[in-house]
């Protein structure tokens, strides 16, 4: 009985550990890319990446991510375009948004919220407050 409490533990908090929530996140920059992976994955986020608007809109369209870091300066379709195209489908409408930007801009949040964003976050990113800015705009179900 006891063996078996100590198991059922050991591994619900190992699919905790593993299963904290996917991140799309939408960026045409590498390096940019390579860091947030880098520190997400470290939180145990499951991190996924489309490097444009467009595979960015298909790949939240089948993914239903828990969660969408946005890019703003994209080629093509830039990020605010994006923003505003999530939010007119009903299924992915209640997904967080959280900006992303280097743009210093006066104006640029109020841009991103009139956008639909839920938030915003300026490059450079920030490792050591980078994730509690996220997970401001997370599921409370996904929150530690
Ligand atoms: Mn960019």
């Amino acid at each position: 009985m006891g063996f078996r409490k100590h198991v059922q533990f050991v591994t619900s908090s190992r699919k905790e550990r593993y299963m904290k929530g996917k991140i799309l996140v939408i960026e045409d920059n590498e390096q940019n890319l390579y860091l947030v992976r880098y520190i997400l994955e470290k939180e145990n986020y499951e991190v996924f990446a489309a490097p444009d608007g467009k595979s960015g809109i298909e790949t939240a369209t089948s993914l239903k991510p828990d969660l969408i870091l946005l890019d703003i300066q994209l080629p093509v379709m830039d990020g605010y375009a994006v923003a505003r195209n999530l939010r007119r489908n009903p299924d992915l409408a209640d997904i967080p948004i959280v900006a992303v930007t280097s743009h210093a801009m006066s104006g640029d949040r109020e841009k991103t919220m009139e956008a639909g964003c839920n938030g915003y976050i300026e490059k450079p990113i920030d490792p050591d407050t980078f994730v509690a800015k996220i997970e401001q705009h997370l599921p409370v179900k996904l929150k530690r």
